[in-house]
């Protein structure tokens, strides 16, 4: 047995009272960004040959360092996708730290991904795929998408000898996530795309499959749909899209990683119908899940086709392939061998509160989308650039040029007030510089929005 460590001991307590101030916060700051020489000049050099000691780095995290970070949870943060997580979920990711579980195999951590697959059989079930379909959790929805495209690709290379050595071909369209283009790059596959950043409807997808050159036809392997595009939430027609996959023998990959929470809320559900038809689909709990970073997922139809794609050989790793482990190993689902159980803290949010709060929640940021489109039509300043899509919302400060827009975010930022950036959006041939909510977080209130908009004024 090692021995206790009473400062360790005690450092634990000063880290559980940092945890629980964390966790009952009610007016959390937005912190900013300072230089790299700026924090090295506050807390000097901290890696040294013996340590200086776990109060003393503590204090330098409290002081200076933790003040340098924005809190994503904080209500008027509506940038990029902001996040939420439960406090519930941050304080079970304590939980899965201390636990120490290694992740990838069921021999090791059956107890953790026994609680991970009871979130992710919920999350199945809000997308109405059909028996047998089952996911793992990732790092994230690039990870998500990369573990999808990776198994699609292998899919298709398997029906047939010659597309070993062809390069693949996935059709998007121009609304995907970055993370889209940059995956397929790993996977040396090329992307064409359906030239709309609005909804990519069936028609536009077909007559795109229709202008292929025989050898691209060839090579086209996968469509990459998307459930709610991270700039303006717009849903693609899953199920137009989803009729031409089937007929055209393509892999139906459905981009949910924002979008994919709003499966709950029975008020847009009938939006994404046609979602249970995909092959596979990414689901970001890090976003509209209300789970701490990092936590991704994604769903196959067929878990034995990542499996085929993903499984590692390796003479160490053979132990774990043993029947005595019965069990369900997510490393064979996607691109990582040693991972944290990163859907335990979902779990446990979800075990204690009942997913009809989750519904609520995403509910309300649908709401929130809806007021502040309001507090727009009303605002003379401000006017909608178009209809808010799911908890998204695009609007002008009429007048404004881009620069204004850079300004105003900084300064809004500067003064610890709120974040919100601005984004492009296509107005005919240009693109125009606008500025976007994006809700997630619950306790945001009418009076942050309103705020936020008087401080364009
Ligand atoms: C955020 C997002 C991603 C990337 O997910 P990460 O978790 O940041 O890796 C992919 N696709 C869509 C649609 C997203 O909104």
């Amino acid at each position: 047995m090692h021995k206790i460590d009473i400062e360790l001991v005690e450092m634990t307590m000063d880290v559980m009272k940092y945890a629980i101030n964390r966790i009952s916060e009610t007016n959390p700051k937005i912190g900013k960004p300072k230089k790299e020489e700026e924090l090295r000049a506050l807390v000097g050099e901290t890696i040294t040959e013996k340590g200086i000691g776990g109060e003393f780095a503590f204090n330098l995290w409290k002081e200076h360092l933790m003040k340098a970070n924005v809190p994503i949870d904080h209500p008027r943060h509506l940038a990029f996708v902001p996040a939420s997580p439960t406090r519930a979920s941050i304080m079970f990711d304590l939980v899965t730290s201390v636990s120490s579980i290694h992740g990838a195999y069921w021999m090791e951590g059956a107890g953790g991904i026994f609680c991970e697959n009871e979130a992710m059989k919920w999350i199945v079930s809000l997308t109405g795929m059909p028996e047998g379909a089952f996911g793992v959790f990732t790092s994230g929805g690039t990870a998500a998408n990369l573990s999808a495209i990776v198994t699609a690709r292998e899919y298709w290379r398997s029906l047939d000898e010659q597309n070993k050595v062809e390069k693949g071909l996935i059709i998007t369209s121009i609304g995907a996530h970055s993370s889209v283009k940059s995956m397929a790059k790993v996977v040396d596959a090329d992307v064409l795309f359906v030239e709309t950043e609005d909804k990519m409807y069936a028609d536009a997808l077909q007559s795109k499959i229709d202008g292929l050159t025989p050898n691209q036809r060839k090579r086209l392997f996968a469509v990459v749909g998307t459930g709610g595009t991270t700039n303006a939430g717009i849903i693609d027609d899953l199920d137009g899209i989803a009729t031409i996959c089937e007929k055209e023998s393509l892999w139906f990959h459905i981009d949910a990683a924002y979008g994919g929470g709003a499966l709950a809320a029975d008020s847009v559900r009938h939006l994404f119908n046609g979602v249970e038809k995909a092959d596979s689909i990414t689901i970001d709990p890090h976003k509209w899940m209300f789970s701490p970073y990092d936590c991704g997922a994604v769903i196959y139809k067929q878990p034995e086709l990542a499996k085929k794609a993903h499984a590692q050989e390796g003479a160490y790793l053979d132990i774990f392939k043993d029947e005595g482990a019965h069990g369900f190993n997510p490393t064979d689902y996607q691109i990582q061998l040693t991972r944290r159980v990163r859907g335990l803290p979902l779990w446990f949010s979800l075990a204690m509160h009942g997913t009809d709060r989750y519904k609520e929640a995403v509910e309300r940021g649908l709401e929130l989308a809806q007021i502040a489109g309001r507090l727009i039509e009303e605002n003379p300043n401000v006017e909608l650039v178009r209809t808010p899509s799911l908890s998204c919302v695009l609007y002008r400060r009429i007048g404004w040029k881009p620069e204004d827009y850079t300004h105003w975010t900084y300064e809004n930022h500067k003064k610890g007030f709120a974040l919100v950036t601005p984004t492009k959006w296509k107005n005919g041939d240009t693109f125009e510089t606008v500025s976007r909510f994006c809700f997630i977080n619950p306790d945001t209130t009418e009076k942050d929005i309103e705020m936020i908009l008087d401080s364009m004024k």
